[in-house]
């Protein structure tokens, strides 16, 4: 059974979620800002992702 992880737009804002199974990101080495892949862009504007935690957790400031 997979998460769902809460994905924010850097463009636009908007929040997605997508399984944590399917996410990749594009610098596994940067802790501090989690970009996603190519492989996922917004809906909306085709902006780039951010993780930004599990879905329904706290902001992203006190994700570890
Ligand atoms: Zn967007």
């Amino acid at each position: 059974m997979s998460e769902d992880m809460e994905c924010m737009c850097q463009q636009c804002g908007v929040s997605i979620y997508i399984p944590a199974d399917s996410i990749s990101l594009e610098d596994p080495a940067n802790t501090e800002v989690k970009i996603l892949s190519s492989l996922h862009v917004c809906e909306q504007c085709g902006g780039q992702l951010v993780l930004v935690g599990k879905a329904g957790d706290e902001p992203y400031y006190r994700f570890e």
